[in-house]
């Protein structure tokens, strides 16, 4: 009876969805025939599908084929929805009939659109023989008849025939069962698109990635490295949820199909740490440090637990720590921003983005979300923009960079400048006083320090030069020596100190009677001293000599003991002769000198000529 009912139900649907009324090999299923030469009906194919979910303790977990299913096992209808499972130990049993209403032989693909199931096994079931079709993750690539990432099962159908086909699907994780039916050319056309986008999205990484390589190679910044490290990990991971890894990388590798996946998130989780911590620059010894520190460390280690837990378990735990590494990064990229760390506003950006991706990511890892298009479309272009802005936070942290050193450099050449002003400054300086002290040395050198009168290396510098230039221009010269009377009687009298008072007087008195400015007063020995008078003639001399005598004659200079010394002067006058030599000159002064003393001192003499008085 129950049987009987059921079989009304099949046949209403099928009536009510204008279908062929073939019946099914599961007479059980109430789901509707589909007619593959209907596009609309292809279009829909969702409301022809009938599925089971057989958990552990039901009989049909165990059947290995459809005829071992349990007759009165109860189908489900899909009734549109696409069918995502989130439970993991489960053997899920999918029904669909197909009929062609058409006039002629047609061909279609029944398109499973989800490259990650561990095994599918396709039953068709027509009027004289079923075929089978084992594949999945579990067998080699070569399994699925057609090289292609998603399981596609060829389907004919000559005019008028029936068909039914059934899925056992198996699966470690939480899985999708997105079917469509369509003709070669869709599947074809359909192939060529996802190619492309495919391929300029992985080409583009791959690019991304070998440059962040190459610009590491030649500067020696390691978080270009770790930036081409994380590129090529999420580019792997991305390459391998698409289906692409199993079919081009290891498609005899059965066991690592699984493996791959939670390996490669620990991997990205790893190179997003590595990446992070050199990019926002992050101090040794802070908190963010020590985060990230760990995080590396177990991702290293999930690295290597990934090989010896289950699928179920590894997945869970990784994708766990994939989130917590994202979170943790970005909470640390928005502090580095907070901190004033400018490149860490497009590191933020970027991980903004990646955050919506991983979770639309976990959601659909853990079965939560269907399309599985939609979701790899998504992921791809959050992924995409992500790297995107993440290349482009790097330029920005190498402008910031740039613009630091040309700050550095401009300050060290202000300084340098400024240095170089102070210490011109100050040589200028010690150079001005060097100056001056060379002139006090030179006017001590020549001056003698009792009287302040010239000295006798004056007298030598100076007497050769005033001969050449008379000689040079024909103007006189005369040299006159004048000498003190009887000083060695005054220093006996009166003792050394006033005789150095009385040499300091005689000092003055020739100071102030030789006025020229060419003139020049020299104490050439101890009680000796010497007139150059140039421009000036024997005569005029002579005038100047006997002026000085009268003058000290009639200036007395006053003793200790009260009295009043009277000093006398003698002198010697020589006029240069045309062409004479200076040591003659004062040869001849001296000699005059001589002769004023021996005709009665308190005169002048002139040489050659008698004493004037
Ligand atoms: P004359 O009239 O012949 O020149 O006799 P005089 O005593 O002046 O000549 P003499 O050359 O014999 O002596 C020079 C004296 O001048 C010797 C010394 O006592 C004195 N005298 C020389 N130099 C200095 C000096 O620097 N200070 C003092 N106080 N006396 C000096
Ligand atoms: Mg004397
Ligand atoms: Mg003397």
């Amino acid at each position: 009876m129950l049987l009987y009912l059921r079989t009304l139900t099949v046949l209403a649907l099928a009536v009510l969805s204008g279908m062929s009324t073939t019946l099914d090999a599961h007479p059980g299923s109430p789901c509707p025939v589909l007619d593959a030469s209907d596009a609309a009906q292809r279009e829909r194919l969702m409301n022809h599908v009938c599925f089971h979910a057989a958990t552990p303790d039901d009989p049909a977990h165990r059947a290995a084929s459809p005829d071992e299913l349990p007759a009165s096992m109860a189908w489900q209808e899909a009734r549109g929805h696409d069918l995502v499972f989130t439970h993991t130990d489960s053997v899920y049993w999918v029904h669909l009939h197909l009929t062609n209403s058409g006039a002629s032989q047609g061909f279609w693909y029944l398109k499973l659109n989800y490259p990650l199931l561990d095994e599918v096994t396709f039953w068709q079931t027509g009027a004289e023989q079923t075929t089978t079709l084992t594949t999945g993750d579990q067998h080699p690539f070569l399994s699925r008849g057609i090289d292609y990432r998603y399981f596609l099962l060829p389907v004919t159908l000559n005019a008028g025939e029936s068909q039914g086909i059934t899925l056992r699907i198996q699966s470690s994780g939480a899985l999708n069962v997105p079917l469509s039916l369509e003709t070669p050319d869709t599947v074809v056309a359909d192939s060529n698109h996802l190619t492309l986008t495919h391929g300029l999205f992985y080409g583009a990484l791959l690019v991304f990635a070998v440059f962040n390589l190459l610009l590491f190679f030649s500067s020696g910044t390691v978080y270009y490295f770790h930036n081409a490290f994380y590129m090529a990990t999420m580019g792997l991971f991305l390459f391998a949820m698409g289906g692409f890894a199993n079919q081009y990388f290891w498609p005899d590798s059965t066991g690592f199909a699984n493996t791959s996946i939670p390996l490669l998130i620990a991997l990205c989780a790893l190179a997003m740490t590595l990446f992070g911590r050199s990019f926002l620059e992050i101090a040794p010894d802070t908190l963010a440090a020590s985060t990230l520190r760990a995080q590396a460390w177990a991702s290293a280690g999930l690295l290597v637990i990934t090989f010896m837990l289950p699928y179920n378990r590894s997945i869970l735990l990784n994708t766990t720590l994939a989130l917590t590494v994202i979170g943790s990064l970005f909470v640390i990229g928005v502090l580095r921003w907070r901190q004033g760390y400018l490149p860490a506003l497009w590191y933020v950006l970027a991980w903004s983005v990646m955050l919506v991706g991983a979770l639309i990511y976990a959601l659909a890892a853990f079965g939560y979300l269907a399309d599985f298009l939609a979701r790899e479309f998504f992921m791809l272009t959050a992924i995409g923009a992500q790297v995107i802005l993440l290349n482009y936070a790097m330029v920005q942290r190498w402008r910031l960079l740039n613009q630091k050193l040309l700050d550095v450099e401009h300050n060290a050449r202000t300084e340098l400048e400024i240095k170089v002003h102070e210490r011109t400054a100050q040589l200028r300086n010690t150079m001005r006083e060097l100056e001056k002290a060379n002139r006090k040395l030179a006017t001590l050198s020549l001056n003698d320090a009792l009287t302040g009168l010239y000295n006798r290396r004056h007298l030598d510098n100076i007497l050769p030069e005033l001969c050449a230039e008379a000689r040079r221009t024909g103007q006189p010269l005369t040299l006159a020596l004048i000498d003190a009377d009887h000083f060695k009687r005054i220093n006996d009298t009166y003792g050394h100190s006033f005789g150095d008072l009385c040499l300091q007087r005689i000092a003055d008195i020739l100071s102030r009677h030789v006025k020229r400015p060419r003139d020049v007063v020299i104490r050439f020995g101890g009680e000796e001293f010497a007139l150059l008078l140039p421009g000036t003639d024997s005569e005029g001399a002579c005038r100047v000599c006997q002026d000085i005598l009268d003058d000290m004659r009639h200036t007395p200079i006053k003793a200790e003991d009260g009295s009043e010394i009277i000093i006398t002067l003698s002198a010697g006058v020589a006029r240069m002769d045309t062409g004479e030599h200076d040591q003659e000159l004062f040869r001849r002064a001296d000699e005059a000198l001589y002769q004023a003393k021996a005709s009665g001192r308190d005169r002048v003499a002139l040489t050659d000529a008698e004493a004037v008085q």
